[in-house]
């Protein structure tokens, strides 16, 4: 039987908090117990801080990928709805095995730490931003027409290029990223994989065409008639309140 951490209220006594707090404390979260709150309000505070948790890259603190489908799910059906533009970007770090190969996982680890702060500090609060996998990040950039993500990314990728990343008196390392987009057209139904494989071959084409820079997808014609178009929006104004 586990022994409870004894500052664990007596209200809450019998539920079996320690792992969890545990987890929350080596995640560098703040600890729910010094908040002062006790009974439903502390054990909601540990409810949303796990939450918060299982939503994000250990590594970088960026959100996970389970967390970047649902919120690219989420934008991709305001789309369709909506008639708003949004897009996604696909940014992979140049290279990045021989930074490994050269300098250790552990240097790799505080490369991608360093580019993704990078990359989260060049965005609106609107953006998310997610580790992919890997040296991969992706961002959805909602209500953003493929002129305007173009310049994020292109913007995203000189943020990396200017700022060599400094292990030592000695090391500086000069990272790049190549950067894919793509942009879902207004009132279509785009699927999450629709758009990431489109945004995937633009990388692709990006590393091709020599790595550091950007390839956007060519903006797909909107399918709908007028009148159908009209219909929605009309629709749309009846509901605003
Ligand atoms: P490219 O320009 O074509 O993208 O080349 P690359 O070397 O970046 O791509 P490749 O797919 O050959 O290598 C990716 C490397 O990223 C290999 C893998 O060990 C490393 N990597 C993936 N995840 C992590 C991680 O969490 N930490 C570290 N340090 N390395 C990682
Ligand atoms: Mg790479
Ligand atoms: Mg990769």
């Amino acid at each position: 039987m586990e022994t409870l951490d004894s500052s664990i209220p007596d209200s809450l006594a019998d539920l079996r908090l320690n792992e969890a707090l545990r987890l929350l404390r080596q995640a560098g979260y703040p600890d729910p117990l010094a908040s002062g709150s006790s009974g439903s309000a502390l054990l909601q505070t540990v409810i949303d801080a796990l939450c918060d948790l299982s939503l994000r890259d250990g590594l970088t603190g960026l959100v996970n990928l389970r967390h970047f489908r649902f919120v690219l799910e989420g934008e991709l059906d305001r789309v369709a709805r909506t008639g708003e533009c949004a897009s996604l970007l696909m940014i992979d770090i140049d290279n990045f095995k021989s930074v490994n190969d050269t300098h250790g996982h552990m240097i790799g680890d505080k490369v991608l730490q360093t580019v993704a702060q990078f990359l989260a500090q060049g965005l609106r609060p609107m953006d998310t931003i997610a580790r992919y996998g890997g040296e991969e990040f992706g961002v959805v950039l909602p209500n953003s027409r493929p002129a305007f993500a173009m310049k994020t990314a292109e913007r995203l990728r000189e943020e990396v290029e200017q700022n060599p990343i400094t292990l030592d008196a000695q090391t500086v390392l000069q990272i790049t990223v190549s950067i894919g987009g793509a942009s879902a057209a207004p009132w279509q139904r785009t699927t999450a994989n629709e758009l990431i494989e489109m945004a995937d071959s633009e990388l692709y084409r990006a590393k091709r065409e020599g790595r550091n820079r950007t390839a956007f997808a060519p903006s797909a014609a909107v399918s709908i008639s007028p009148e159908e178009k009209a219909m929605l929006l009309a629709t749309r104004l009846e509901n605003l309140p």
